[in-house]
């Protein structure tokens, strides 16, 4: 089954996921299923039960990918309740978007609603969206940091990418994303022309490895990812047998782990145990590791310069969304704010206030101020009782670029900031290659 994250296709189809985009920042994330499940306790399919009504995943099936998609009329009875049977609550539990509205997934009563209900947009999945939806199981790494840090990892189509700690696989579906460049298959096998991209995901903890590894699964993207249940500090980074394994031929790593000094010792040309190197001889490798204090980012970096990684540097995102908006109040008659006038009585206060709205409303409407003068400012009152339909008509200016351009930043910033220290260690070189060099180049000194 081709992955939703990366060849969507036109339409949402079964068994594969779908966000469902209630409003803004709220999303659930859910795999649309239709059939009958014995296990799961489906009868008629699963039905998405939000705060706006419900949706019987066969309304959301084979839509086109951004669709609206009205409320069901038909009642589920379900609305608010928790499903009895634990493998239900289970899938229930897994889907949950982490916000109020869960996603239900008891089957269909053929019962009349009164109801009014709503709408959600029926959108196919990116990493973005996922990191935003996720189940949270561990912090995340989100869009800002992990966009900055695959471009600085030089991960592209190709690429094989190390990570560890998988935790709830937010950085495992961006990394993914930027290594694809084909399915595995047996008609097209991995050749050195044509190298699969891969992320291979390190987690020591049991239950998390196991949920990212449903995860991949579900999402299509088998093959892909190969998550394995491992103490990177102990055990390294070969895929299988930790000292006898194979090598996953990495060009790129990314560490978020809580010591990552400790799991730099294995990720060397040659590793002092004698194992493979899980680093591509072939290629320079690229680093970042992500840690939340500095201290932590200080002992990284003297550890990486002992085992000689070059190009060693330390970067913090800050990344901050910032409103745009026109402020209407407080303009003079060109739609400037004047020197500001602080008013000292309630009267006052009440009638800067009005004037200050009437002088919007003019500007808006294209008419000379008139509140500064109090005769004008009389017969402007009159003039504003008139039926609103009229004013609207005599306004020339459309309402975006009515009043003084202003930006805030949002007050909280949702993200985990980090220290993000960024390291190089060129290829494998050896006497031999050189010399290979040196016959080929006679010139290069
Ligand atoms: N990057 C992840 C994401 O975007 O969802 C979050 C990683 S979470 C902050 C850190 C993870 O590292 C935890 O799940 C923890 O279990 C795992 N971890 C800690 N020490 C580890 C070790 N020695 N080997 C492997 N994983 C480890």
């Amino acid at each position: 089954m081709p992955s939703p994250f990366l060849t969507p296709g036109a339409c949402s189809a079964p068994d594969s996921l779908a966000m469902l985009h209630i409003r803004r920042d709220q999303t659930i994330p859910t795999i649309l299923r239709t059939h009958d499940d014995e296990n799961l306790g489906y009868k008629e399919g699963k039905v998405a039960n939000t705060r706006f009504g419900s949706f019987p995943h066969t309304t959301l099936l084979g839509q086109p990918w951004g669709s609206q998609i009205a409320a069901s009329k038909v009642d589920t009875g379900s609305r608010g309740r928790k499903p009895q049977n634990p493998a239900k609550r289970k899938a229930e539990e897994l889907d949950a978007s982490g916000t109020t509205t869960g996603d239900d997934d008891t089957p269909s009563v053929k019962t009349p609603v009164t109801a009014a209900s709503g709408f959600l947009h029926m959108m196919y999945p990116t990493p973005e969206s996922w990191t935003y939806s996720l189940p949270h199981r561990t912090q995340v790494v989100y869009t800002p940091d992990y966009s900055y840090i695959l471009h600085r990892l030089r991960v592209r189509p190709g690429s094989t990418i190390i990570e560890a700690g998988a935790g709830s696989g937010s950085f495992t579906h961006a990394s993914v994303r930027a290594v694809f460049s084909g399915y595995p298959s047996e008609e097209q096998p991995t050749t050195k022309k044509r190298r699969l991209g891969k992320v291979c995901s390190f987690e020591f903890h049991e239950q998390r490895a196991g949920k990212v590894r449903e995860e991949i699964s579900e999402h299509g993207l088998d093959g892909l990812v190969e998550v394995t249940h491992r103490d990177v500090y102990e055990d390294g980074f070969l895929l299988g047998d930790p000292k006898t394994g194979k090598s996953p031929k990495a060009n790129a790593i990314f560490l978020d782990l809580p010591a990552p000094w400790l799991a730099l010792p294995h990720l060397v040309r040659k590793p002092a145990s004698g194992a493979e190197s899980p680093l591509d001889p072939a290629s320079t490798a690229f680093i970042c590791t992500f840690s939340p204090c500095l201290e932590q980012a200080e002992r990284t970096i003297r550890m990486m310069r002992k085992l000689s990684w070059l190009n060693i540097s330390m970067v913090e995102v800050q990344h901050n969304r910032i409103d745009v908006k026109r402020d209407r109040v407080g303009l003079d008659a060109e739609g400037v704010r004047g020197a500001t006038v602080y008013p000292t009585t309630v009267e006052e206060a009440a009638h800067k206030l009005w004037a200050d709205e009437e002088r919007a409303k003019r500007i808006r409407l294209n008419l000379p101020d008139k509140t500064a003068d109090p005769e004008d400012a009389e017969a402007l009152k009159e003039d504003i009782k008139a039926p609103a339909k009229y004013l609207v008509e005599k306004s020339t200016e459309p309402a975006y670029k009515l009043g003084r351009l202003v930006h805030r930043p949002e007050p909280e910033l949702k993200t985990h900031t980090s220290y993000l220290v960024f390291a190089i260690l060129p290829r494998d070189w050896s006497e031999e290659e050189e010399q290979k060099c040196r016959q080929q180049w006679p010139s290069a000194k």
